[in-house]
């Protein structure tokens, strides 16, 4: 008789670690579940049973109409397992996959070695050796090292011969990382197969990007924002203008030190992470920001986008004036923005016009700048 073969697939966790408004069993993956693809990956292999948490049973229950099977976990990982597996008993399977519902990437090879594997040991699990040395360490620092020799990285799917795991279940109290785990403590032989380093358990937040890489889903994102400012003349005898002081006739009127040029650039810089305007992030009503050098906000704006995951591939500022002439100054000012931003003065640039004697730049009334940023997140 051809062996019955039952899918165990276990999502009863809350899966917190990879942040994200909701479970990460639920999160979109390029337009299905995480779940969804770790279910669809036994596609034709044999019929799939899900143990979800008991709170999200009607949710599975819309998300997979009738197509699996679903059991409300226990309290603990083996005791999630252990309810499947006694739902499964008394039907006629002779061996089982339990797999991890984060890891959607599972390969049909991957599958395939370890049921083959079956054939000569009662339990088979995939694994990738440990490459990397191992430390220990404590509060950011090495404390010691450890030898890797014989260690491996867990994976699963993991099969066994389905009456031997349900017995190892049945007789194992306590929390297990896995189900070699259990296999082991009731003395049952498990063989290691190649796992593959494709086959990753989704668990922080980067972890998402990761797996859309391997799935090949186009992920860049490309954003561009604009800023615009103005700031009038009043008495003085120089400007700021891009991080750079102009001498000049006259000065800028402003809460801070009046870099409408900065002041554009960091706007637009907000503008493209969907994160508002300088007076968000710094209220002029706070006095603290009274005479501040504006490179604090561009430099805000700056990590903002790196802590985003974005860099900045290029930036445009164009100065509105009569005078002061920007053209001597205009490279200087862009290694300046290029520094504080922490990025080369090729994809700056600092370029200037007048507005022919028209408006309130043309009657020198003050000066105007307009800003384009395009930001990349990969
Ligand atoms: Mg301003």
């Amino acid at each position: 008789m051809p062996d019955q073969i039952a899918i165990v697939i276990v999502a009863a966790g809350r899966g917190e670690r990879a942040g994200g408004p909701e479970p990460k069993q639920w999160q979109d993956l390029g337009g299905q579940s995480v779940l969804a693809r770790s279910v669809g990956a036994f596609a034709g292999i044999g019929p799939v049973t899900v143990v979800l948490h008991p709170d999200e049973m009607l949710r599975g229950v819309e998300a997979f109409a009738g197509r699996v099977t679903l059991v409300a976990g226990g309290a603990t990982r083996a005791a999630s397992v252990r309810n499947a597996l006694e739902t499964l008993e008394g039907r006629g399977y002779t061996r089982v996959l339990i797999h991890d519902g984060a890891r959607p990437l599972v390969s049909p090879a991957l599958i395939g070695r370890v049921m083959a594997a079956l054939d000569t040991a009662p339990g088979a699990a995939p694994a990738l050796s440990v490459t990397d040395a191992l430390w220990t360490g404590t509060e950011g620092h090495v404390t010691g090292t450890a030898d890797r020799t014989g260690l491996y990285r867990a994976q699963t799917p993991q099969g066994f011969h389905f009456p031997a795991i349900l017995q190892a279940h049945r007789g194992f109290a306590g929390v297990a990382a896995d189900d070699v785990e259990v296999a082991r403590a009731a003395g049952l032989d498990v063989a290691i197969v190649e796992g593959e380093e494709e086959n990753i358990k989704i668990t922080w937040p980067g972890d998402f990007a990761r797996a859309a890489r391997i799935l090949g889903l186009d992920t860049m994102e490309i954003r561009t924002g604009q800023g615009y400012d103005v700031h009038a003349f009043t008495e003085g005898d120089h400007v700021m203008l891009c991080g750079v002081k102009v001498p000049h006739g006259r000065g800028l009127l402003g809460h801070s030190d009046a870099d409408v040029g900065m002041h554009a650039l960091t706007d637009a810089i907000y503008g493209a992470l969907a994160e508002g305007d300088i007076g968000r992030h710094f209220p002029p009503s706070d006095p603290q920001w009274k005479g501040a050098p504006s490179e604090i906000f561009l430099a805000h704006a700056g990590a903002l986008a790196r802590e985003k995951g974005y860099r900045l591939m290029n930036a445009d500022v164009t100065l509105v004036c009569e005078r002061p002439k920007i053209g001597p100054h205009a490279i200087a000012m862009a290694a300046e923005l290029a520094r504080i931003l922490g990025t080369g003065p090729d994809r700056i640039s600092v370029k200037a016009t007048t507005s022919e004697r028209l408006g309130f730049t043309g009657r020198e009334e003050g000066i105007a700048a307009l800003a384009i940023a395009t930001l990349v997140r990969e």
